[in-house]
């Protein structure tokens, strides 16, 4: 069973298909609806192993032109050496301006992935099928492409949309714990900033959550995708509005790198969502008995609401700083009014954040 097009669409190209095991499904749409002189899925090392492989076969047995290249699986592999690699390869299998990207994993494959299709002889279409679900509920969709610089993380990118996006549910049977957690971190934060209602659906089926039932997941992913693409379609670029999709992630950015990125991505959002709701609810916005319920939500879905020892407060402060520097001296935090409604603050400064990483510790 699957869902095609979520409604409408996102810059004429961008179709999300949603589903539970449909990878046969896949190669059929592929072969009809994106006809092309040859296809190359790039695809990490995990997800070859547990997946590159047969999605290869599956294509090849349709008849399709198609090959597959593999980088080392993690964010250490999102540079431009891995570009050059992938690159060089194309060029020597003869991939020209009618081949089709597919990238197959998570939000490395698709940043990397994305960011090579946008470049490759001034740009080739791509296909995300993104394996995390992070990459399902978040990276795939929208546009960003990016590689990390040893300055930072996603220094040189594109905005360059997938010509379709397969979410199929059932690669997520073997993502590890702390992976799953990171998406459930970034479903919390869809909870935050669009309706109500979602957040009191996350509310009811945490135990559900928890126990990734695909009944719940299934909803709970479309609606989470609906919401990013409908951020996304009304600010493309990131001119201002999309910058509610940070919500969270002023503090846990700052958080993941004091950590030295020991601390994983959706553990510092969730930390930096706690982190936000106080620094919401210390400015006089949003009502405390709701404060009080994201924490629990948080918490409930077996995310931290405390800040680990090993992480220094005033390492987390510097980076803020710094943060704050590079913004011609503001610092850009997404705070709420209420659960569901959003808004971009300027004037927070350092200090409270500094009061309210003491209350966490
Ligand atoms: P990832 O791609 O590194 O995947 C995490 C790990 O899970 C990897 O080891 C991978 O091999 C493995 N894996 C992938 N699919 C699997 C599966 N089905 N079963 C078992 N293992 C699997 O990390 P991620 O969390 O998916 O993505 C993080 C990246 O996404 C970061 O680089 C971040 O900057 C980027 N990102 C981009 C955007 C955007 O808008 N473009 C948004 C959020 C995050
Ligand atoms: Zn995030």
């Amino acid at each position: 069973r699957i869902k095609i097009n979520l409604d409408k669409r996102l810059s004429e190209s961008h179709e999300i298909c949603i589903g539970y095991d449909f990878q046969d499904r896949m190669g059929l749409l592929i072969a009809k609806d994106h006809p092309a002189n040859r296809y190359v899925i790039v695809t990490d090392s995990n997800v070859s192993q547990l997946y590159g492989r047969t999605f290869l076969e599956k294509l090849k047995e349709l008849g399709l032109p198609v090959e597959l290249l593999e980088f080392p699986a993690g964010e250490g592999s999102k540079t431009m050496e891995t570009v050059l690699g992938l690159t060089a390869r194309l060029l020597e299998m003869g991939a020209d301006r009618h081949s089709m990207l597919i990238a197959l994993g998570g939000g490395v494959v698709g940043d990397l992935t994305g960011f090579v299709a946008s470049i490759y002889m001034r740009s080739v279409p791509f296909i995300q099928i993104p394996t995390t679900l992070m990459a399902q509920v978040d990276s795939s969709i929208g546009g960003k492409t990016a590689v990390n610089l040893p300055q930072g993380k996603n220094l040189l990118g594109t905005f360059y949309q997938p010509k379709r996006i397969f979410t199929d549910l059932k690669f997520l049977e073997t993502l590890s714990d702390e992976e799953y957690l990171n998406g459930l971190a970034e479903i919390v934060k869809y909870g935050l900033i669009d309706e109500p209602g979602f957040f009191e659906q996350l509310e009811r089926e945490v135990r559900a959550l928890r126990a990734r039932s695909l009944e719940i997941l299934e909803p709970v992913i479309e609606r989470s995708c609906r919401i990013k693409k409908g951020v996304v379609e009304i600010d493309e670029q990131e001119s201002g509005f999309r910058r509610i999709l940070n919500f969270g992630h002023t503090l846990g950015h700052a958080l993941e790198a004091a950590s030295k990125f020991t601390l994983p991505h959706g553990k510092a959002v969730a930390l930096g969502m706690t982190a936000a709701s106080r620094i919401s609810a210390c400015c006089g916005f949003l009502p405390p008995e709701e404060r009080e319920r994201i924490e629990a939500l948080i918490r409930d879905l077996g995310l931290p609401v405390r800040i680990p020892s090993d992480v220094a407060g005033p390492e987390v402060l510097g980076r803020l700083a710094m943060d704050k520097k590079k913004e011609g001296n503001e610092l850009p935090f997404i705070l709420l009014k209420k659960i569901g409604i959003p808004f971009m603050s300027k004037d927070v400064g350092l200090s409270l954040p500094e009061k309210i990483l003491e209350e966490m510790a």
